[in-house]
């Protein structure tokens, strides 16, 4: 069994020779720091990307940021450079280089284009890489993160689900860690403490059940883009959201769960949840439990991962639970929400087939949001994609991220073949 090891953040300006690492309230502390942390922003126009940057400018001097990465907004990027003070800003898509060059004309940061340079931004100087890049696109930049020895924020939970074990082989390899930002991972592990892996019966991830928690089978079959979009409880991308309105995000983030956690699928739970207090609960063998609350704001987690495991003072939204009044938890319902049991499914069947979902998901999202198919095609085409995958040999354990590439490239090329061409679904 695989022990969970609370280390502290590697500082980028320590080296094998220093003295061990000292007490943990000895440790970095946000307000008059020595030092302040310096950090690398993957995804830094995004959703999580705007909430790190809202941490940084609130800690009052505790950060500094070496590097952001985006995209193709340019202007955007260009824009949460000159806001955070970095000195080097790439854009993943190379077309948008000029926009970025001319939009930090004389500002004195440096505008790269390009995969390579998001990967060169990933290496810039740092002691804190946050991972928050949409999709299999943050496998690589992340991992290079890692591999330089990096502690990383992980907000993007398709690195895990394409490429986990490398993730973490690289991780215990290079003796840093991967702090979760995802709120519901964040929880638990602040939930957990310093408890032994033996010692924890249960791990549980709540959903919030998103727009479509209180509909039939066949309204959620036809639903629109737009209906998928309106979340209750959270503001976040376009693909993160249409995960959650089907609750595809929470088999994915039981996967994360596997891998970060070290924790086998039986130990694995998910509740629905739809107040969204209630992020992660761990139960002990003791029979006690422990949960992590906080008001639905991914800030609340970038600020524990950004400061861990020192506290940040923010202006996160706070908890009011006599406002929220009542919690409320019911089961899943796997019918009408089928890419819950596919991703379980996936997960207890082990091999690539995590690499497989994820790689046909992020297909068949792309084609709902452009209206090709319908909102039930999407955990039918993923489910396809494993079916195939297991029956083709497709689905070997990729052991390196390589391999979890080739996979992610052969069933994207496989999943794009199979939806319909042409016009849009109605
Ligand atoms: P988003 O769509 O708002 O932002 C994605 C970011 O990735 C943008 O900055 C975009 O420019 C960048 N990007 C896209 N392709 C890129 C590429 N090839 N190279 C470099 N950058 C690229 O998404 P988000 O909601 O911020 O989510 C980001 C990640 O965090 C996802 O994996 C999501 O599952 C995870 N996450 C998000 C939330 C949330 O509340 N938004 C919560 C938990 C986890
Ligand atoms: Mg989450």
């Amino acid at each position: 069994m695989k022990k969970v090891v609370h280390l502290r953040p590697k500082s980028a300006h320590e080296s094998a020779q220093e003295p061990p690492a000292p007490a943990r309230e000895a440790f970095w502390a946000p307000a008059p720091c020595a030092a302040p942390r310096s950090l690398v922003v993957l995804g830094a126009t995004g959703s999580i990307g705007r909430s790190t940057a809202e941490v940084v400018k609130g800690a009052s001097g505790a950060f500094t940021v070496s590097a952001v990465a985006g995209g193709r907004d340019a202007a955007a990027l260009a824009r949460t450079a000159v806001e955070l003070g970095a000195a080097f800003a790439a854009v993943a898509d190379p077309a948008a280089y000029r926009d970025l060059k001319a939009a930090l004309a004389g500002t004195g940061v440096e505008a790269a284009a390009g995969p390579e340079a998001v990967v060169e931004a990933a290496l810039r100087p740092a002691d804190i890489v946050v991972g928050a890049i949409v999709g299999t696109a943050g496998v690589a930049p992340t991992f290079a993160a890692l591999q330089a020895g990096r502690t990383v924020a992980l907000a993007n939970k398709e690195c895990l689900v394409c490429a986990g074990p490398a993730f973490m082989k690289q991780a215990a390899a290079s003796g840093t860690r991967l702090l979760p930002v995802d709120s519901e991972h964040n929880a638990v592990f602040q939930a957990m403490g310093e408890a032994d892996l033996a010692a924890v019966e249960m791990i549980t991830l709540t959903a919030s059940g998103g727009p479509f928690r209180a509909w039939s089978f066949e309204a959620i079959a036809a639903a629109t883009p737009e209906q998928a979009l309106a979340h209750p409880n959270w503001s976040m991308g376009p693909k993160i959201t249409v995960d959650c309105a089907g609750l595809m995000n929470k088999g994915l983030e039981v996967i994360e769960a596997h891998y970060i956690f070290g924790i086998e699928p039986e130990r694995l739970d998910v509740l629905v949840h739809p107040q969204s207090v209630v992020h992660g609960l761990v139960a002990f063998t003791d029979g006690s439990v422990s949960a992590g609350l906080a008001a639905p704001d991914m800030k609340v987690p970038i600020a524990h991962c950004l400061a861990f495991p020192a506290r940040l003072k923010t202006k996160a939204r706070r908890l009011d639970l006599a406002g929220v009044g009542q919690l409320t938890f019911e089961r899943p319902d796997f019918a009408r929400f089928p890419a819950l049991r596919v991703a379980l499914d996936a997960l207890r069947a082990g091999r690539g087939l995590p690499t497989v979902l994820n790689a046909a998901n992020e297909i068949a999202v792309a084609a709902f949001l452009e209206r090709r198919i319908s909102f039930h095609e999407i955990a039918r085409l993923v489910e396809e994609a494993c079916d195939g995958a297991l029956g083709d040999g497709v689905a070997r354990e990729p052991e390196t991220v390589a391999e979890a590439l080739e996979i992610d490239r052969a069933v994207r090329e496989r999943t794009s073949a199979r939806l319909p061409q042409g016009a849009a679904a109605s």
